[in-house]
């Protein structure tokens, strides 16, 4: 890990595919008008960072500072500046922002497909800024959100180690859990119990649905039992079916959710499903290969409705965080932050990844600040 020893802002920097994570000091950035620089408390290593790592994300600008989800406290703004809500951005405030900007509201996808996570324009941070663009990222001490970031403050009853649990994965399983239109009495399994799955399991408990989760690491079942979840143990028997119909009394579930990223789950997650049911897709956000299904059994007979979940929009992230703000949040009602979290100081980013890859924690934290 390579340190340089001017006195900015520290930040990890991915330079490319396969290359280790490295810190570097950074300038600290000039604030221009309607801009907010922030002093990072956490940010996270979801999955996509892994993929990030290993080139399996198309248009990545290497080199990067990663980390798209953080909260922080307020450094210093650029004037008068708001939050999505109308309240006024103060220097000392916690907050957070949607790392999706720069979508530009004007083009077919935003206007004529209501689709705009699928907006050209669209940026995220530690996506797709390169860190010669400056701090935005959250593996940093600080990160400088633009003029065009939608900021909010986190309510009272939302720790920043809360937030940052649910991290990305919240708002994801918002917009999944949407997408399956997901109601009272339905039967839902979700296949994966990394921070997606496990997010997606408490959308989707919150509404109305018997929840069970399916999974084969130890590490990961255990965080969904804690939870207070139903599983389906992958490490015993590799027939989710059986598993499931001997759960439910031979029921099939009325919507199954994706959220392993593994292309083999898909034909198992679909064999899941009830006739005209719904199969949501979520765990691949970056291209992790093929699986092949047959399209009169799997689809067609079936009746089935396949449905993808590309990105979120502000409104997954600002529901996303109304449930984090719920007493009684899990159906165990243990704290996620307490379930799920292994906190990493910044310099230990490299073992956070890879305990990530190898799927040893469930949700890695990185504190930025940790000689705070
Ligand atoms: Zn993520
Ligand atoms: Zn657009």
């Amino acid at each position: 890990m390579v340190v340089t020893n001017n006195s900015g802002p520290l930040a990890a920097v991915l330079t490319g595919p396969g290359e280790p994570i490295t810190l570097h000091n950074f300038a600290k950035p000039n604030v221009k008008r309607g801009e907010v620089l922030l002093h990072t408390m956490y940010s996270e290593v979801c999955g996509t960072d892994v993929h990030i790592q290993q080139g399996k994300l198309a248009g990545v600008p290497y080199p990067i500072i990663p980390g798209h989800f953080a909260v922080g406290t307020v450094e210093e703004t650029g004037g008068d500046v708001q939050s999505v809500s109308g309240r006024p951005i103060i220097r000392g405030d916690i907050v957070t922002f949607l790392d999706v900007h720069a979508t530009c509201h004007r083009c077919w996808q935003c206007q004529v497909n209501k689709a705009p996570t699928k907006c050209p324009s669209r940026k995220v941070y530690g996506v797709s800024h390169s860190s010669n663009e400056g701090l935005l990222g959250g593996w940093s001490e600080m990160i400088l959100l633009q003029n065009d970031v939608a900021i909010t403050h986190l309510p009272e009853n939302v720790s920043p180690l809360r937030f940052i649990a649910g991290g990305c994965a919240m708002p994801t399983a918002v917009h999944a859990v949407e997408r399956g239109k997901v109601g009272l009495g339905d039967i839902v399994v979700v296949q994966g119990a990394g921070p997606v799955g496990l997010c997606t399991g408490i959308v989707a408990y919150h509404s109305g649905a018997r929840v069970l989760i399916a999974d084969k690491s130890t590490v990961r079942l255990e965080a969904a039992h804690t939870l207070g979840f139903e599983v389906l143990d992958l490490s015993t028997s590799d027939n989710a079916q059986s598993l499931l119909e001997y759960a439910t009394q031979g029921q099939r579930a009325d919507v199954v959710i994706e959220a392993t990223g593994s292309p083999s789950a898909i034909q198992s997650g679909i064999s899941l499903v009830r006739d005209a049911g719904r199969y949501v897709v979520v765990g691949h956000y970056s291209d992790a290969g093929s699986t092949t299904i047959n399209p009169h059994l799997d689809i067609n007979k079936k009746h089935l409705e396949i449905l993808g979940t590309w990105g979120v929009e502000y409104i997954h992230f600002h529901k996303a965080i109304g449930l984090l703000a719920r007493k009684e949040l899990t159906p165990s009602g243990i704290k996620i932050e307490d379930a799920m979290t292994t906190i990493y100081p910044l310099h230990e980013v490299n073992k956070a990844l890879s305990d990530v890859r190898e799927r040893r924690v469930v949700k890695a934290v990185i504190c930025a600040n940790s000689g705070d």
